[in-house]
């Protein structure tokens, strides 16, 4: 068997966007202002710091209006890391680790889940819910698991790897009964909505969030700039103390184009998000079907194909067997495809993807699976790309490398893995 040839025209399909996306033209022109000429710092109080502080409150206010909140709400930070971080230690530090609860699960991002080992480690309880198949936190877990000492229920609005989307509001219906029922304010619910904010109806009141968190670079906004949204009455701790900006919570001279840039970005991507959602899910769902008819020993990851209830409509997550997922990654990338995998080899660990991990996935095909998150600049063509090539070069690499697995394959259950969908 023959590797097919490589493309020549230089293009990249760029099946990435979940790990981030490139920044919209529009929020580049938004941004541009504040680089050069109002630059000043949005506290000095002559006129071009008052104009540097009113782009921040334009910032904020058109953010609060699409969460449905009042601008006093929000919080800006550098992203999304900065943004978890100050919403779920700022709590424990406010309230004290030891002896409290904290619920949260078990497909959540290295920045929630990272605090949570943090918090573990310095007296506090973690209750670490496990998922469905599917990636899915069911709600009477939630409420099964809240007791007198919970301060915080932390889970995500949608996965980054397999596009889950979360029953938020159904959680945040079990917590306000909880509250409610026990006359306590306690506990505060926090969602990591850094995939969802591209997609989903953000809406906090309909949520049911207290606290929730949002990055610009996975919006087609700047990254290293995102934002906390926190009730009125939910009282933290600021995890940098100093000059007092943000009401006290966020010290720091504010990353004034960063500001404007994420709240152009949430604006223009929650404008077109149903259409665009749309959209992506037609070039997902053909991408799926074409290489699942091509491609032997192959299996959807995640939630069905469903719409964006179900599964964020830009995700499609796939594992081959007897496939190693960087291999078959670094070789797409020969041909112009640039896509991710949860694979113990990606690059930068060595542990093999804690969500897939957590759906009950057997190693090998953890091993062999790929992401792809499809984004606004993706047409027919960039599938079509992926059709071409990634069925051809999966056969030469199972042809020619038995995949070295590190743990025994789970003999004669593949029936159950690889059932067709
Ligand atoms: C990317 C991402 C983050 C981290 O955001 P940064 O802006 O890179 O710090 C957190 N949570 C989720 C779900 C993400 O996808």
């Amino acid at each position: 068997m023959k590797l097919p040839p490589k493309p020549k025209d230089g293009k990249i399909a760029y099946f990435d966007h979940a790990a981030t996306t490139y920044v919209d033209s529009r929020v580049v022109k938004a941004m541009e202002p504040y680089w050069e000429k109002v630059f000043a710092n949005p506290s000095s109080i002559y006129a071009l710091g008052r104009e540097a502080n009113g782009a921040v409150n334009d910032a904020r206010r058109k953010i609060a209006e699409i969460l449905g909140t009042l601008s006093d709400t929000i919080f800006f930070t550098s992203g999304g890391t900065e943004s978890n971080n100050l919403a779920i230690f700022g709590l424990m530090n406010k309230i004290g680790m030891r002896g409290k609860h904290v619920v949260t699960s078990a497909v959540e991002h290295h920045s929630v889940s990272g605090v949570c080992d943090y918090l573990k480690k310095n007296g506090a309880e973690v209750t670490v819910l496990p998922v469905d198949s599917a990636g899915r936190v069911n709600p009477e877990d939630v409420k099964k698991n809240i007791r007198k000492e919970t301060a915080l229920v932390t889970i995500m609005f949608a996965n980054n790897e397999i596009g889950t989307v979360q029953p938020i509001a159904e959680i945040g219906k079990e917590i306000l009964k909880h509250r409610s029922k026990n006359k306590t304010v306690y506990p505060f619910f926090h969602s990591d909505a850094c995939q969802a904010a591209g997609a989903l109806d953000l809406n906090v009141e309909k949520l049911h969030v207290d606290l929730m968190s949002v990055n610009g670079g996975k919006i087609y906004g700047p990254k290293g700039a995102g934002f906390l949204y926190k009730r009125r009455g939910v009282e933290i701790e600021p995890l940098f103390h100093g000059g007092g900006q943000e009401q006290g919570l966020r010290s720091g001279t504010e990353n004034v184009p960063g500001i404007v840039g994420l709240a152009e970005a949430f604006f223009l991507i929650q404008k077109d998000r149903k259409k665009e959602n749309l959209r992506l899910r037609g070039l997902r769902d053909k991408m799926w079907r074409e290489i699942n008819k091509k491609v032997l020993k192959i299996r959807l990851n995640g939630p069905e194909l469903g719409d964006e209830t179900v599964r964020l409509p830009n995700n499609l997550n796939f594992s081959i067997l007897d496939i190693e997922g960087e291999a078959l990654l670094l070789y797409l990338d020969e041909y112009g495809i640039c896509c991710s995998t949860g694979s113990a080899c990606n690059s930068k660990s060595l542990q093999p993807s804690p969500i897939l991990t957590a759906c009950g996935l057997p190693y090998e095909y953890i091993h062999g699976s790929l992401r792809f998150s499809f984004g606004k600049r993706n047409s027919l063509t960039d599938v079509n790309r992926v059709v071409k090539y990634l069925p051809p070069i999966a056969d030469v690499l199972r042809s020619i490398s038995p995949v070295n697995l590190c743990e025994e394959p789970s003999k004669n259950k593949h029936a159950k893995w690889l059932k067709k969908v």
